[in-house]
């Protein structure tokens, strides 16, 4: 019958607005009204999920089993500046503001993910300079339907924090670093052994390394001072330094414990060796010559870390060890 046959065209159309309804002869209204009613639910329920995904605020959109668009949300539309509904249908090969090289990854990632329900995610820099974290989902109906669900968010402002965040760690880093650091001598000062010292030392002990360790003075820098002034013993006490160092592995720490007072933690290095560390430095120091001609001399006092010990238990042996090297005439090294 006509009629019945417009009404069923309409609601295949999605447009059943009334007038086909009406022209229905009654009995056969009130047999198919639970069925209209059931339709207009259905259609109503549908809107609505379409509606809530539309309004998400993240760019999003689902493709269906061919890998084709089946959905855009609004966001989506506006993070790429376009209309996206006129690209529903098709796929993402024919998206003319995806760059063309990243089109076929996402379509072959997509076409593995609808296939075997897989999840996706990658960051995409843009080319306008944004940073996005994109996802995508394959999903599976428990009657076999696929599709797959993505979305887009941009995460420039997170990016740019982690920037200046690890600029800030950098920056805490080098002021750290710096105010454990001698500046006339460069090398480290009484706040890092204070704060990193026993640490290392524990931890090269727990590696069962030996750990030894070496307190040097300059001999009568007093009078350095006093002789050739305190620019001439601010030199003496750099170029001392600097043979520290250079009698040193990079590993060790060479720190200057106060005035003309230098400790160095030699890692790795056996008790033996570290008496000739010690002596190579007594040799090297001769060779620091004052503006009359005479020469620096240094006294040391070594010691191996033991086992149980703290660097403030083995630098009492040390101390005691420099002050026989004092004793002795200066100009030497006493390990004990
Ligand atoms: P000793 O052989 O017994 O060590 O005699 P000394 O004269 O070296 O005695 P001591 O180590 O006690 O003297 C250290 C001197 O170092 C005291 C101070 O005048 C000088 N001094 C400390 N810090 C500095 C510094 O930064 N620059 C200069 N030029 N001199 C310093
Ligand atoms: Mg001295």
């Amino acid at each position: 019958m006509k009629e019945l046959m417009d009404w069923v065209s309409d609601i295949l159309k999605g447009c059943d607005d009334n007038r086909s309804w009406e022209k229905l002869p009654e009995p056969l209204k009130s047999s198919l009204a639970p069925i209209r009613e059931k339709i207009a639910c259905l259609q109503s329920e549908s809107e609505f999920f379409i509606y809530a995904l539309k309004s998400l605020p993240n760019p999003i959109f689902i493709k269906d089993e061919n890998v084709k668009f089946k959905l855009f949300n609004d966001a989506y539309s506006k993070f790429y500046d376009i209309n996206a509904e006129e690209f529903i249908g098709k796929s993402v090969m024919d998206l003319p503001f995806i760059p063309e090289k990243s089109r076929e990854i996402y379509h072959e990632e997509d076409t593995d993910a609808i296939k075997n329900g897989t999840i996706h995610h990658y960051h995409i820099n843009m080319q306008d300079g944004r940073h996005t974290f994109y996802w995508s989902k394959g999903f599976r109906l428990p009657n076999d339907r696929r599709g797959l669900v993505g979305e887009i968010v941009d995460v420039s402002q997170e990016k740019e924090l982690e920037k200046e965040l690890s600029a800030l760690k950098e920056q805490n880093r080098a002021i750290k670093n710096d105010a454990a650091i001698d500046p006339l001598t460069g090398l480290y000062n009484r706040r890092f052994l204070a704060e990193n010292a026993d640490e290392a030392v524990n931890k090269a002990k727990s590696e069962n390394k030996n750990v030894c360790l070496l307190i040097a003075d300059i001999d009568l820098f007093k009078h350095v001072n006093d002789d050739y002034g305190h620019t001439v013993g601010d030199e003496i006490l750099v170029k001392f330094a600097d043979i520290i160092k250079k009698s040193c592995r990079s590993d060790d720490a060479c720190i200057r414990y106060g005035g003309d007072e230098f400790l160095i933690i030699l890692f790795g290095t056996d008790y033996e060796t570290a008496q000739k560390v010690a002596n190579r430095i007594v040799e090297k120091t001769r060779s620091i010559k004052f503006p009359d001609g005479k020469n620096a001399t240094t006294s040391i006092g070594v010691v191996k870390i033991e086992k149980d010990e703290s660097i403030a238990q083995s630098l009492v042996r040390a101390d005691e060890a420099l002050y026989e090297a004092k004793e002795k005439g200066r100009n030497t090294a006493v390990a004990k």
